[in-house]
């Protein structure tokens, strides 16, 4: 058994080798114990953001003059995978974390705001959310109603709803993307960056039980009079759409090196699993309608990685487009999806309990088909790419 063949490490060059086997190493120490007991148990582990921040992997993709890690986009692609292929919780809290809030803060942010804010994030000592969806607005995000309604000179009073936000029952500073005129569609959209701590803010669970990534803190937030202050705009009024669209297209190439992370996982779990159960006398992995799963398999985890790390290098180079960010997410978390089924079902009824890792990564990838642009989404950049629209 190859396991090797489904590593990106033959590929890379002696430094990012070692800095991916360094992640690897963090994962499989760290996370991988927890992973499993955090999913069960439904509960998002606190020391997991100390050790992040530790292992300088929350910091990672900050430029070294802004306190962080100087990670290049590939870097940071072979990080998500690492991250990505142990524990969804741990990978999608950097997302959120390092990858919108704090690359925001620090792409669009005034001195004093990055000042404020910009180490504690980094350190983990402060948890920050990205608070953009709402019940009617999802894909269609100028459609957002939340208003930020004048309320006395350089002040505002927010009202509305936000839901399936990551972080938003525990993070102590927000992006916060409200209207500050609902007739304007996307010219009124403004984002803010604001402590949490203050009245008007209610913060409760998301109603139901995620399908995957349950040791995630996700939560409805609702604002009646929530007070923000002008200076707290991040970036220009009515320039929220920019800054939304800037975050998620930039962390769209976390979400797709992720799922080859979920990917590897899934195929390495079927390969093991398959070489040693015995069915009809022999390994299931003799059967040549087995071999067929594990080779499209491998074939398209190489594809996925192929597509992640062409953008880390046009990231790198300047030349990175949103077609081209669409077409590694929209491959990468299908391709994923996938083998993580596939995965479930050469387990047979071991792939229906939590016993075997296969069913989390089943559970886990299907949201990463859905955030930071749904599957259809990234098919409709595409197409407008192609089409010149
Ligand atoms: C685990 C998880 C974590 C999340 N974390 C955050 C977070 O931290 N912050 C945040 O703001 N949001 C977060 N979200 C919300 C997520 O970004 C939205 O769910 C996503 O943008 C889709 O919006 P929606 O659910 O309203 O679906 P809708 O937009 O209602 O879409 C429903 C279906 O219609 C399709 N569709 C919509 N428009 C079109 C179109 N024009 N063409 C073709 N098909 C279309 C979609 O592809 C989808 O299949 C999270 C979601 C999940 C599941």
């Amino acid at each position: 058994m190859n396991l090797d063949l489904l590593l990106p490490d033959a590929d890379l060059e002696p430094a990012d080798r070692d800095f991916a086997g360094r992640i690897r190493a963090f994962a499989a120490s760290a996370l991988a114990p927890h992973a499993r007991t955090c999913d069960e148990q439904r509960t998002f582990r606190r020391a997991m953001v100390h050790e992040l921040a530790a292992a300088g992997i929350l910091g990672g993709p900050l430029p070294k003059d802004a306190g962080g890690g100087g990670w290049t986009p590939l870097q940071l692609a072979l990080a998500h995978e690492e991250l990505g292929a142990v524990c969804g919780n741990a990978r999608g809290f950097c997302a959120v974390q390092t990858g919108l809030v704090a690359q925001c803060l620090h792409r669009y942010g005034t001195a004093a705001q990055r000042s404020r804010w910009l180490q504690p994030l980094l350190h983990g000592t402060a948890i920050g959310c990205f608070a953009l969806t709402e019940p009617e607005a999802g894909s269609d995000v100028a459609s957002l109603r939340t208003h930020a309604m004048a309320d006395g000179p350089g002040r505002y009073a927010v009202r509305g709803s936000k839901w399936w936000i990551t972080n938003g029952g525990i993070a102590d500073v927000m992006i916060l993307f409200a209207t500050l005129d609902p007739s304007q569609g996307r010219a009124g959209l403004t984002a803010f960056l604001v402590e949490t701590d203050r009245q008007g803010l209610q913060r409760t669970p998301m109603p139901g039980i995620e399908l995957g990534h349950r040791g995630s803190d996700h939560a409805v937030m609702t604002f009646d009079g929530f007070p923000v202050l002008a200076d707290e705009m991040l970036g220009q009024p009515g320039k929220g759409f920019g800054v939304a669209m800037g975050g998620l297209a930039a962390g769209r190439l976390s979400v797709a090196a992720g799922a080859v992370g979920v990917h590897r996982a899934a195929l390495t779990a079927a390969l093991q699993f398959t070489g040693e159960r015995r069915q009809f006398g022999q390994p299931l992995a003799a059967q040549q309608m087995v071999q067929e799963r594990l080779a499209d398999h491998c074939t398209s985890l190489h594809a996925s990685r192929g597509l992640v790390h062409r953008c880390a290098r046009r990231r790198a180079a300047g030349s990175e487009t949103a077609a081209d960010l669409a077409m590694a997410k929209l491959y990468a978390t299908e391709a994923a999806a996938r083998a993580a089924e596939d995965a479930v079902q050469l387990h047979g009824a071991r792939g229906y309990s939590s016993a075997f890792p296969v069913e989390r990564l089943w559970r886990d990838i299907q949201a990463l088909r859905i955030y930071e642009g749904t599957t259809l989404i990234q098919k409709t950049i595409v197409a407008r790419a192609l089409l010149g629209s």
